[in-house]
């Protein structure tokens, strides 16, 4: 059991049982943090990070609501970013 890895987490210390006999355990992240966590969420795979992986995620998630935003800003060329910012380019240059 210590030692085991589920997703981001590696055991490293049992932490007894709660009331409904749901075992938990003290796992390290991989960025560093420790976290509790209950054996079945790491085996059924709900918990696979201290929560950093969430937050990742979700930051990806605004990352690419953000690219959306720029993208409509320049709805009107209807190009991707990276185009659009080749074309101001070209545009400040006087083409
Ligand atoms: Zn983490």
């Amino acid at each position: 059991m210590i030692g085991q890895q589920f997703g981001r987490l590696t055991v490293i210390k049992i932490d007894g049982r709660d009331d409904k006999r749901n075992l938990w355990l003290e796992c390290q992240c991989t960025c560093g943090k420790t976290k509790r966590v209950r054996l079945d969420n790491l085996r059924n795979g709900k918990t696979q990070s201290c929560g950093c992986f969430g937050r990742e995620q979700r930051s990806r998630g605004s990352a690419r609501r953000a690219s959306e935003r720029s993208r409509a800003r320049y709805g009107k060329l209807s190009l991707p970013v990276a185009e659009a910012t080749v074309y101001k380019a070209l545009a400040k240059r006087g083409k």
